[in-house]
């Protein structure tokens, strides 16, 4: 038998770690939502066995001796791996196109050896060495990219290297008095927190991945959390950088601001591996709140609750989670809420009782959630202005009872993709951020262009958003779609997916507002950027890796 891998990582064929999995037994409404969304019916679908990992054919690795031996005395023997489930545990990341093809085993290049350095020393031996062996190094953080982002290239004929940063995973200095914190790459969501918050501090980043992605994924494909109003994305956060590039170490002063010329920071942001392997950032730290509360709101429907967050954008208070669901997303919600007894059953009765005698329409009823942090006396100040504003613009106070489960469930709903793979049908997200003046019109025009991608393939499908991020001058909507799939999953998939991604574009968004590129949105950067400015990026990679021994083939 193959020793453990030096580091856990997520299961193979899916989402997050063995034993967890999504329920609809204690979900009354969930079946007949599904049923209703998509025409699946969960009673009597039979889902598939858990996929054999011996019944995948794995191509050979094709590491030369040389390479192996060269890499072996850079980390040690024990941490150079060329087994194939860990070779194919470093070959995707988690969109629905990549859980397609692992599961189908569609393998056609799979990285040859997979390198666990423990520090920065044992990374920069690494990246020297595999360049000096003429190959290709991929580096690996969680794997949980949705965007293509690690895939190999198929064409690639030269040895591929996966650098797994995952022993790399401690915080290594607070200073106090600046709240920066040097934290190295491969540190995952609840390590860094483990380590900050016993010394009373927090990086406020928690992106619905936070279990299973790390600092260096998130800086190299600019993620965002879902306290980001507060705490900013993670291009925001992230201040100073130490990037292991061939020859040398790339690092950036952490600064609260620099007037260095164009912004090596902002370059590395993003790059996706393509400009060396990040092994350490210094990111803000902030004390952690002594409240945190999430208040939920009812809106009357998408309009108005989309207009409340742009007054609250506009407004002197600032919330840490800003988040209105549309109709759809708000019956997706409901439904996937365990059952409700006693007291709270009736509440929820009486609301809608009280809602519909307004003349709410409730298939039109928007949730929204509201984070505040701080000292209670700021809390309860803010919480007042927002209310207010909510007020003005129709909405109601629910409490703080379907936070606390929006809480408790947000780090689970991952599964719920793998549990619908099991039954036949697949699902996925896409997001963007446009200026405050299209945001409705995005939503509504993304929606009928979704919608018209299903009458094309022919498949009964849905698509619901969440307003998720807001800024000064707009915001991020995240839209979900699914369907059951037909003959050929992948090509239905690429008719949605595109769909709604030519949508973004058309309707004056971005390809992505958090995914990042990597092969998934590369072909729409020209519209967000421009070719001269794909021009620019293609000539910053050519300059810097001259061999494309750096994840080539992503972004541009
Ligand atoms: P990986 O997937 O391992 O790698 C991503 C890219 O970064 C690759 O190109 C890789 O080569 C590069 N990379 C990784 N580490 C380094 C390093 N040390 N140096 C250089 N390059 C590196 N994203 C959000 O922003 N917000 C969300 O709320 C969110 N929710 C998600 C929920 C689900 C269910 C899923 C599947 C994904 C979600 N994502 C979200 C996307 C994903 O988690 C992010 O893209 C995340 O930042 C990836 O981090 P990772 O450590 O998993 O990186």
């Amino acid at each position: 038998t193959t020793p453990a891998a030096p580091v856990e990582h997520m299961k193979w064929w899916g989402w997050g770690v063995p034993g967890v999995a999504f329920h609809h037994e204690d979900k009354p409404e969930f079946a007949p939502f599904v049923k209703n969304a998509v025409g699946l019916d969960l009673h009597a679908a039979q889902p598939l066995e858990q996929p054999d990992f011996g019944a995948l054919d794995v191509p050979a690795s094709i590491a030369p001796d040389a390479l192996r031996e060269a890499l072996a005395r850079a980390v040690g023997e024990g941490n150079v791996r060329d087994d194939d489930l860990d070779r194919v545990v470093h070959t995707y990341g988690k969109s629905l196109r990549d859980l397609v093809r692992v599961r189908a085993g569609d393998l056609p290049r799979v990285p040859d050896l997979v390198v666990y350095p423990a520090d920065e020393d044992g990374v920069q031996r690494v990246v020297d060495a595999a360049v000096a062996a003429d190959a290709v190094l991929i580096p690996f953080g969680g794997g949980s990219n949705i965007a293509g982002s690690l895939q190999p290239d198929t064409a690639e004929t030269r040895p591929i290297v996966s650098v797994d940063l995952g022993r790399l995973d401690r915080v290594l200095d607070i200073d106090e008095a600046a709240g920066l914190a040097r934290i190295q790459a491969g540190a995952l969501g609840p390590a860094i927190e483990a380590q900050l918050n016993p010394r009373g501090w927090t990086i406020g980043h928690f992106p619905d991945s936070f279990t299973h992605s790390t600092l260096g994924g998130w800086v190299a494909t600019r993620s965002s959390g879902m306290q980001s109003d507060k705490y900013g994305d993670i291009a925001d956060i992230t201040r100073g950088l130490r990037v292991a590039r061939p020859g040398g170490m790339l690092e950036v002063r952490a600064v609260p601001s620099a007037s260095t010329g164009p912004s090596v920071r902002e370059m590395v942001l993003g790059s996706e591996g393509r400009l060396g392997v990040i092994t350490e950032a210094t990111v803000q730290v902030h004390r952690i709140p002594a409240k945190r509360v999430i208040h939920a709101y009812f809106f009357p429907n998408w309009k108005a609750g989309s207009a409340a967050m742009q007054a609250i954008a506009a407004s002197d208070v600032h919330p840490s989670v800003t988040r209105v669901s549309d109709a759809r997303e708000t019956g997706f919600s409901l439904a996937t809420s365990k059952e409700r007894r006693g007291f709270s059953a009736l509440a929820q009765k009486g609301l809608f009782t009280v809602l519909r005698k307004r003349g709410w329409d409730l298939d039109q009823l928007c949730l929204s959630f509201i984070g505040y942090e701080g000292e209670p006396s700021t809390v309860a100040e803010q919480r007042k202005a927002v209310e207010r504003i909510v007020k003005a613009h129709g909405g109601i106070g629910v409490g703080t009872g379907p936070g606390v489960l929006y809480d408790q469930k947000k780090f689970d709903t991952p599964y719920l993709r793998d549990f619908l793979l099991d039954r036949g049908a697949g699902g996925d997200v896409s997001e963007t951020a446009a200026p405050w003046s299209r945001i409705d019109g995005l939503h509504d025009g993304v929606i009928a262009a979704a919608e018209d991608a299903y009458r094309r393939i022919g498949r009964k499908g849905w698509i619901m958003c969440h307003l998720s991020h807001s800024y000064h001058s707009g915001a991020c909507l995240y839209f979900t779609f699914a369907f059951v799939f037909g003959d050929d999953p992948i090509a239905e998939y690429d008719t949605v997916k595109s769909a709604v991604q030519q949508a973004f574009i058309d309707l004056g968004g971005v390809p992505s507002h958090h995914h990042g590129i990597g092969v998934e949105h590369a072909q729409w950067l020209p519209d967000a950027i421009s070719g001269q400015g794909v021009a620019v990026i293609e000539g910053l990679f050519a300059a810097t890796d001259p061999g494309r021994h750096l994840n080539p083939a992503k972004i541009t």
